[in-house]
């Protein structure tokens, strides 16, 4: 009987390993591929678009099979990992040539790749972070804790926050979930179904893991970075030990790197909600998701990816306290001021390489000599960017003013970890496979490091000098001109004759392969030659290998030091990219204080002021703008679409993150009193080109804002009530402008752009409410928007005019303007609008109208058309469309004469 495809000692390894890891997809090491068998097989061709095929085709049992090649494998596995899958990845653990082929090789799983635990970071985008994060939930009422590592840097840290009780909006831990959108969420097993899908909600692609909840105790932590207490119970401290007991499990290698656990409280940064970091594209834009347009892409003049890591770090976290901001400031006023010097820092920043990441491979089993020359070409580098810093020149003398501010810092370079390598490994090293043991690869030790290793490549070299000098002699001997030396992979070395010369063979050689035309030959000599070669060559290979071991263990050593220069590095060149910007572009260092005043003196739009500049060459019109609870704290834009009133506000938030994140601002001069929150919510039909938003949405964000936002928030909302009927939107947008004046907790400053033009009317009750409208000119039937904010109301919306700017065609644009004029001829009617809102009396202020209830009322039908005429949005609405509407509207008017 034929036996099963399954029944080999390949295939029962095989199994063994993947009945240890049934959750994961098992990549089984054969020589320079990675097999998956069975059911991993059918699932994973698929996936990763390669070809399934079958192991002993015709035998019972046939096994599916596909593979990835070992030299390539980082794709697959970034891949996968993205699809929420997770990888064991099964190495051969020994030399093949040790089993002498008479068994089967041992292997064993080295690391197990998940989405949050991302092994080897080769081609993962610098800037971006994979973090694994883990939620320490307690009982109701209690603290909740956070951690999250990011495990191709090492970076982890932990927090903890009162449970959350608002129950309207995602508390303030899982708005911070969001912050950091880890790829995997560890959450003790089993997972409530309820919390699982609020979770997923919050948190789309997340993939959750249940672990263990006993690996929630700190005790049993499989190692104690610094900061990490293992006596300690708090709910941080258990989410952190979660995140070690998972990391230990799977990537035990790692967890040396993960050395540091930093704590940090919620408190010390700006609440940027998701809502906001999206509407302000803080770091991805509306329009297509990318990086373009972003703040930023704007801000980023960095030189190294720890850098560009850093930048966004800040900007995801404006600090709260003025101290720490103004020491910031004075790094990177220091920068700024010193044009010759950054440049020198700059100079001297650019080859230093991903240090963070460096380290993190070289702790994993997969590391190469290449990658730990990639590190060593990173240490080289910063000998001379800490000489940068030294005093001379004439912008800082020694002993005098001007020396750097204790939060600029300097790099330490870190001697003897270069040193080490430098005399271990060759310039430049050869690629070697991952994981790869057993193999042959050599040479990339350095001539002189190790005598044993200088004495073995010694004999390997005189050896094959001899045999190189083998051919000559033998010709020699027997006179046999075309006598050659071959090697062969299997057969060795062997002397070459052709038949027609075998008569010339003298009696000492050896038959030892015969050929089509020629017998090849060795002699005793040339046997041992040969052996002594081939001996020289794989010890040679074998102390290699362990030397390489041995400098690795020693660099971790250095682990502290070099990741102390990459923090130093990293802070350094956030601030120069922020002192570059702000040189480049003329930004101001704002006044960050306690007080509740927001005043800004000429301020622009950071991002599309450079977008207009680099577009249109056209220049970006600067507008103050003055908040102050004391005076007036609510500003209410109207005006017609285009004018600039979405670009304005946007902009003032920016300006108080940029100033709360140590930057400078583009602005003549400005004064933040401290923000604790930017609170953005856009109009439904504003985010419509998104795709993304509902009147829904819209309104929930809108709640959210009335019961969080606190008298030092910056609120900003720009259209909100859109999303639905005129009526309905304004009424809507009225009772939330007078909500936020009056509510007595609230006082929050406040940026409302509308184009319900009612709204104005606010002004006269409201004593903290002022009106204002950007400058439009009117030029006979065209507009001319001016970007010139000032005080008032505006009178009109000039939406046909911006509909002709728009470019429809002036046939419908004339008939609109009779549309019009019929409309505003029968304005509203008091019996046909009882929905008509007026002002709620407010303390010492007469009440106003809303509209005039004196008018005549309109026909049937007119109302409708009235509707939907204000509740157009023109530079949203196609030419074809308009003129479809307004086909309608005549035919609902009773009109339809003409056409
Ligand atoms: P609104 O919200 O009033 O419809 P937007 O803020 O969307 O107007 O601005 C419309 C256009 O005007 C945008 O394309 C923007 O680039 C430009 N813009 C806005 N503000 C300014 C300004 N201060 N200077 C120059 N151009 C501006
Ligand atoms: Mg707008």
């Amino acid at each position: 009987m034929t036996r099963s495809a399954l029944d080999t000692p390949m295939m029962r390894q095989y199994l063994a390993l993947k009945a240890r890891h049934p959750d994961a997809l098992l990549f089984y090491r054969m020589g320079d591929f990675y097999e998956l068998f069975l059911a991993d097989a059918e699932r994973a061709a698929p996936l990763l678009d390669i070809t399934l095929t079958t192991r002993d085709k015709g035998k019972p049992d046939a096994v599916p099979m596909c593979g990835v090649p070992v030299h390539g494998v980082d794709p697959y596995l970034k891949r996968l990992a993205e699809l929420g899958l997770r990888v064991a990845i099964c190495e051969q653990v020994e030399d093949p040539r040790a089993t002498g082929g008479r068994r089967l090789v041992r292997r064993e799983v080295v690391e197990v790749v998940t989405p949050g635990l991302l092994g080897d970071p080769e081609g993962l985008d610098a800037a971006r972070e994979v973090a694994l994060a883990a939620l320490a939930l307690g009982a109701p009422g209690e603290e909740a804790g956070l951690a999250a590592l990011e495990a191709s840097t090492g970076e982890f840290r932990a927090t903890a926050t009162a449970a959350d009780t608002t129950g309207l909006a995602p508390g303030p831990l899982v708005e911070e979930l969001r912050r950091i959108a880890p790829r995997e969420l560890l959450l003790a097993a089993p997972i409530e179904a309820t919390l699982a899908a609020s979770l997923g909600a919050a948190l789309p692609g997340v993939v959750l893991t249940p672990v263990d909840p006993a690996s929630f105790a700190p005790r049993e932590a499989p190692a104690h970075p610094d900061g990490f207490d293992p006596q300690a119970a708090d709910a941080a401290t258990r989410a952190a030990a979660a995140v070690l007991a998972y990391l230990g499990a799977l990537q035990p290698f790692a967890l040396r790197h993960a050395a540091v656990l930093r704590r940090y409280a919620l408190g010390d940064a700006m609440v940027l909600d998701a809502a906001t970091r999206t509407h302000l594209e803080l770091f991805t834009s509306a329009e297509d998701g990318s990086r373009r347009g972003t703040l930023v892409e704007r801000l980023d003049a960095t030189l190294t990816p720890m850098g560009a890591r850093r930048l966004a770090r800040w900007l995801g976290y404006p600090l709260l306290d003025p101290a720490a901001i103004g020491a910031r400031q004075d790094a990177v006023a220091w920068l700024a001021e010193r044009d010759r010097r950054r440049a020198a820092i700059r100079e001297r920043l650019r080859p230093v390489r991903d240090l963070e990441r460096g380290l993190a491979k070289a702790a994993r089993p997969s590391a190469t000599p290449r990658d730990l020359a990639a590190l060593r070409a990173s240490l080289a580098a910063l000998p001379a960017l800490a000489e940068a810093f030294a005093p001379g020149g004439d912008d800082w003398l020694p002993g005098a003013e001007g020396a750097p501010p204790p939060a600029l810092p300097r790099p330490r370079p870190v001697e003897a970890a270069w040193r080490l390598l430098e005399d271990a490994l060759v310039d430049e090293p050869p690629v070697l496979l991952r994981g790869s043991r057993g193999a042959g690869e050599t040479g990339f030790v350095r001539d002189g490091y190790r005598p044993e290793l200088d004495a073995l490549r010694d004999a390997a070299r005189k050896g094959r000098e001899w045999i190189a000098g083998l051919e000559a002699r033998e010709r020699e001997r027997t006179g046999v001109a075309s006598l050659k030396v071959r090697f062969h992979p299997v057969h060795g070395y062997g002397l070459e004759v052709t038949k027609s010369n075998l008569g010339r063979v003298p009696g000492d050689y050896e038959r030892k392969q015969t050929l089509a035309g020629a017998e090849r030959f060795t002699t005793p000599e040339l046997r041992e030659m040969e052996a002594r070669v081939l001996g020289a060559h794989e010890r040679a290979a074998a102390l290699e290998r362990e030397l390489f071991e041995e400098v690795r263990a020693e660099l971790l050593e250095h682990g502290a030091a070099i990741r102390a220069a990459a923090e130093a590095v990293a802070a350094l060149d956030a601030l120069q990219s922020l002192a570059e910007v702000a040189r480049r572009d003329g930004w101001v260092r704002p006044v960050v204080d306690g007080g509740e005043r927001l005043e800004i003196h000429a301020g622009r739009h950071p991002v599309v002021e450079a977008m207009r500049a680099s577009r249109t060459g056209e220049a970006f019109v600067p507008n103050d703008t003055c908040l102050d609870p004391a005076d007036a704290r609510i500003l209410l834009l109207t005006g017609p679409n285009m004018s600039g009133k979405s670009t304005y506000l946007r902009q003032v938030a920016l300006i108080a993150l940029l100033a709360q994140v140590g930057s400078f601002v583009p602005a003549e001069s400005a004064r933040i009193g401290v923000v604790d929150r930017i609170f953005t919510r856009v109009g439904a039909s504003d985010r419509l080109a998104r795709g993304e938003s509902t009147f829904l949405v819209e309104m929930r964000e809108t709640a959210e804002i009335l019961a969080q936002a606190t008298r030092r928030s910056l609120v900003i909302l720009d259209e909100i009530g859109r999303g639905t009927s005129t009526f309905d939107g304004l009424s809507i947008a009225w009772a939330v402008a007078e909500h936020l004046h009056d509510a007595p907790g609230l006082r929050c400053r406040t940026l409302f752009a509308t184009h319900y033009h009612e709204l104005v009317e606010l002004a006269a009750s409201r004593p903290q409410l002022r009106n204002a409208h950007f400058e439009v000119r009117e030029w006979g039937h065209d507009v001319v928007f001016l970007r010139r904010l000032v005080p008032g109301g505006a009178s009109r919306s000039y939406g046909i005019q911006v509909a002709r700017l728009a470019g429809l065609p002036d046939t419908v644009i004339a008939r609109a303007r009779e549309v019009l004029a019929t409309l505003e001829a029968h304005a509203a009617d008091p019996v046909a609008a009882p929905a008509t809102p007026r002002a709620r009396p407010a303390p010492a202020a007469p009440q106003l109208p809303l509209f005039e209830p004196s008018e005549p009322p309109l026909r049937p039908g007119e109302r409708s058309v009235l509707e939907e005429l204000r509740g157009l949005v023109l530079d949203r609405t196609a030419p074809l469309d308009a003129l479809l509407l307004l086909q309608r509207w005549r035919e609902r008017l009773g009109g339809g004469g003409r056409g």
